[in-house]
């Protein structure tokens, strides 16, 4: 029996779809004005291993990811839809390019880091700028039935007429405050949010629509909720997103969506994935603080040393990152792939471990407790190739690799090793030593061999 931890209902609750075999799952996706740093993945992590784990439990998951690439205004986390400026339009003056190029080229970057860090791609990946008529229709409804205002600069929900609004957090609990500290602006309550804005008088936007007499742009949250209901339904199992995305954005979606539909709840279960941190904060891009997977893989790192660096924490507790972490869940990893590799196919299969294994990550994705079931059974000698192969269609980690790749040299590294070459070629035996040094400080063990300068990370 599948367990997870359900937000709304603020407790641990077997899993029961709506329909039997089939799961239907919302992951809020990336604003794509950016690279996506590890700590957003980590989140993309998460979601994916509970895609891996319903579909181990024999479930059809018909999964849905958006992309945020209109709307989404630097204040919007902070629930304050009046301030800031749109990331995209920011991203475009950044780079000099169109805000739809830049659309593109990160949402292309984010599905090449998707693919490094072996995560599975949605059934459907759809874009908020290809489903404006769904939002406006969305508007359109709950303006009908009455839950809307309008103010000089855009049409608002008024949370006041939504009786159940803040259910997925406690009202009088700090994260919703962290909701209200927002200038008020016309808004008639501190929670109410912008559906729809409007552009400014006298002001051309790159992505902007006709709507409701003026030239506008979609509030942040709309596009998940008409996107959601309309690959998934009014009513469907599971929708995720990172811890921060309960106080305001999911918050939001479920009042303008149970709103419209009449329907409640909209969602059974809402699934929260905690911060990764770095020196006790979150990683973030408006903290300066944040990495993403080129700078992993620059610094030699397997892709996929991150996965399993992440697999060795909960995904409801905080995470906190650094090098030396990365660099001992690599050693981990490629030690774990080393003794796979060295197993014998004569193993039989032992019921034992495939029973501990899916008693883990039943238990609301206890995937620490997963990974100690694989280690138990490599060390015991008692798990089989087959089985390991199996448990890899949850964890991902590309357990069974017969020859363990050697690991990339940076191109750093092996600038200074080209270095060292043609100084000794010059007999300039004080600059090859200065290189050597160089080198072994960077991380990396160097022998001089006949055939050559041999080198590997300590
Ligand atoms: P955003 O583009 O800000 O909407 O973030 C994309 C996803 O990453 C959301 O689900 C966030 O909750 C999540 N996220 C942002 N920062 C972190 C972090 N430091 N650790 C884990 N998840 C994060
Ligand atoms: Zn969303």
């Amino acid at each position: 029996m599948l367990t997870l931890y359900n937000s709304l209902t603020k407790q641990k609750e077997e899993f029961h779809p709506l329909h039997e075999h089939e799961v239907g799952m919302y992951t809020c996706g990336p604003t794509v004005y950016d690279y996506a740093h590890i700590g957003n993945l980590r989140t993309y992590i998460f979601e994916d291993i509970l895609k891996r784990v319903l579909k181990y439990n024999n479930y059809h998951v018909n999964h849905v990811m958006n992309i945020t690439d209109v709307g989404h205004l630097t204040g919007d986390n902070l629930g304050d839809a009046n301030t800031g400026e749109d990331r995209m339009e920011k991203g475009s003056k950044r780079e000099g390019k169109t805000a739809w190029e830049v659309a593109e080229f990160y949402t292309a970057r984010f599905q090449e880091n998707m693919k490094d860090l072996n995560v599975l791609e949605p059934s459907v990946f759809c874009k908020a700028t290809d489903h404006i008529p769904e939002q406006i229709a969305m508007v359109t409804k709950l303006t009908e039935k009455g839950f809307t205002y309008t103010t000089s600069d855009g049409i608002y929900f008024d949370t006041t007429k939504n009786p159940d609004y803040g259910k997925l957090v406690d009202l009088q609990n700090q994260e919703l405050q962290a909701g209200a500290r927002v200038e008020m602006g016309e808004k008639r309550n501190p929670h109410d949010f912008a559906l729809w804005k409007f552009t400014p008088e006298g002001e051309t936007r790159q992505m902007e629509w006709q709507a409701f007499g003026h030239m506008g742009f979609p509030g942040w949250h709309i596009e998940c909720s008409a996107m959601a209901t309309k690959y998934l339904g009014e009513q469907f199992d599971i929708h995720c997103g990172g811890i921060d995305h309960k106080p305001v954005h999911h918050t939001n979606e479920i009042a303008q969506t149970e709103s419209t539909t009449g329907i409640t709840p909209w969602v059974k279960y809402w699934l929260h994935g905690e911060f990764l941190t770095v020196d006790n904060n979150r990683m973030g891009k408006s903290m300066g603080n944040f990495f993403t997977v080129d700078s992993i893989k620059e610094k030699g790192f397997d892709p996929l040393a991150y996965r399993y660096f992440l697999l060795l924490a909960h995904y409801r507790k905080q995470l906190s990152f650094s090098w030396d972490a990365l660099q001992a869940a690599q050693n981990g990893l490629q030690n774990l792939r080393r003794k796979i590799a060295e197993i014998p196919d004569h193993v039989a299969k032992d019921q034992h471990h495939s029973d501990a294994f899916l008693a883990a990550i039943n238990d609301d994705l206890n995937m620490p407790e997963a990974l100690a079931v694989v280690w138990n059974g490599v060390k015991e000698g008692t798990l089989s190739i087959e089985t390991i192969i199996h448990f890899d269609k949850v964890l991902g980690l590309d357990l069974h690799q017969p020859k363990v790749a050697a690991e990339p040299i940076p191109e750093e590294i092996q600038k200074l090793l080209d270095e060292r070459v043609s100084a000794r070629d010059d007999k300039n035996w004080a600059r090859s030593d200065e290189l050597r040094d160089q080198i072994i400080a960077s991380g990396y063990d160097l022998e001089d061999t006949k055939d050559g300068q041999k080198v590997k990370r300590k």
